[in-house]
């Protein structure tokens, strides 16, 4: 260490221990930490910062692979989840791909035995149901999208007669991909809905073991659930996590899971036994190829950032059940352009909170006003950009088959023109 870094980082010390909430004091001691190479006190740093809410989102991935490099899964984890939960693209993958194998290879280790059937699969395959049903009338939009899920999922199931005259079979899944938070899976909970069938959603939490062999065996335990569930709806939230594309693996571990998913979708394809799947992703170029293969996700469905018309309608569906006066909707879904479906509930939530506060100190009820949503809205960025912007690049460089036909038309069109380059 340096004389001068060691006096800087002293008198960083100091401040924080008699200031322990000044987060920016604290950024800078992990920074000088991370200069000087003492990493392990560095990640510490980061890790209160991370805890506290308070490390912003430009740091979550290399602070994640800089807890690697320490070995310290536990802070990679959390670096990891907190970047999944604020809607981080860029890195995502391959982060979790080495948290992955090193708690693998942690696990293979850790055990003497071979794990094999010994190692415990997932146990309460009952959660997977979930038992809220909503319909397509509470997604708001994207009609074009429900137009095409109903011919490829919906109508097979109720005339299958028509597509079996035809020699059509139905079978191999409807993929969904697009930013986060513009209703891929709330559209896969309302196919389940419309078709009247139980919804199983296999979260990528469910599945994801760090002991060897298990997480395939919680995948085919999922399977076998929806399986003798049939008919169901069965949704595979961020495919990309568990058949990220074997090109891109160094070592072994998670290959094996791509294989098992294959195994999976091929024999559903052709048992043929009413179990539908859907799928979705934000990162569809990281998904296997094999995948994209006829019989498995060769349908796929890109499920663009609300247009203005599709924002109001989605406001006007979040406001319905409260008491509001004088919203002009048509005003706040033209002030929000690119805020993705999740995006609006955040600044809806944000503006009721408000009201909230009101309500607790007043006599009456008072109600949800342009005022709160314009105050919210100063708080608000759309997260769709991020996810846009990587889009651009594969368009760009990887849309040789036209694979992202429907993203290069979004890019192109007018309204995403006008937001990006507005002059
Ligand atoms: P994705 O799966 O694309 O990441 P979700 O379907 O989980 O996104 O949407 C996240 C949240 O955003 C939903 O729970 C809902 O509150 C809101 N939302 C997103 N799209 C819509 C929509 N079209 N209509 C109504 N709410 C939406």
């Amino acid at each position: 260490m340096s004389n001068e870094n060691e006096t800087r980082i002293a008198a960083l010390r100091q401040a924080i221990a008699l200031s322990p909430e000044n987060h920016a004091l604290r950024l800078m001691l992990a920074e000088l930490l991370q200069t000087d190479g003492q990493i392990a006190a560095a990640v510490t740093e980061f890790d209160v910062l991370l805890q506290a809410n308070s490390l912003d989102k430009g740091h979550l991935i290399p602070v994640g692979l800089l807890a690697l490099q320490m070995d310290n899964l536990d802070v990679a984890e959390r670096c990891l989840q907190t970047a999944v939960r604020v809607g981080l693209i860029e890195g995502i993958a391959s982060l979790r791909t080495e948290i992955e194998a090193r708690r693998a290879a942690q696990g293979f280790f850790r055990i003497a035995q071979p794990v094999g059937d010994a190692a415990p699969a997932m146990s309460n395959l009952d959660t997977l149901v979930d038992t809220a049903v909503i319909r397509f009338a509470d997604v708001g939009s994207l009609e074009e999208v429900k137009k095409v899920i109903h011919k490829l999922i919906i109508l097979p199931l109720l005339r299958p007669e028509v597509y079996q005259k035809y020699g059509r079979r139905s079978g191999g899944g409807v993929l969904m991909y697009g930013p986060p938070g513009c209703g891929k899976t709330m559209l896969a909970r309302a196919t389940a809905g419309e078709c009247q069938l139980p919804f199983v959603n296999i979260r990528i939490e469910d599945i994801l073991d760090p002991y060897l062999g298990v997480s395939e065996r919680n995948l085919h335990a999922a399977f076998e659930y929806g399986r003798a569930n049939a008919p169901c709806v069965l949704f595979i939230d961020e495919l990309d996590a568990i058949a990220f594309a074997r090109r891109k693996y160094t070592g072994s571990t998670g290959r094996a899971l791509v294989d098992q998913i294959l195994q999976e979708l091929d024999a559903i394809g052709a048992e043929n036994n009413n179990v539908l799947i859907l799928a979705a992703t934000n990162a569809p170029w990281d998904i296997d190829d094999a995948l994209l293969r006829p019989g498995r996700f060769d349908r796929r469905l890109f499920v663009p950032p609300p247009d203005q018309p599709a924002r109001q309608r989605i406001l006007e569906i979040m406001v319905r059940d409260i008491p509001t006066s004088r919203l002009d909707l048509k005003q706040l879904s033209a002030n929000t352009p690119l805020f993705s479906g999740a995006d609006l509930r955040a600044l809806v939530d944000a503006a009721v909170d408000q009201v909230i506060d009101e309500a607790l100190v007043s006599e009456n009820d008072p109600p949800l006003t342009m005022h709160h949503l314009q105050s919210a809205l100063t708080a608000q960025r759309p997260t769709t950009l991020e996810w846009l912007d990587r889009a651009q690049n594969y368009v760009e460089f990887a849309n040789q088959d036209k694979r992202y036909e429907e993203v290069e038309k979004f890019l192109r069109s007018k309204e995403f023109r006008k937001i990006v380059k507005p002059n």
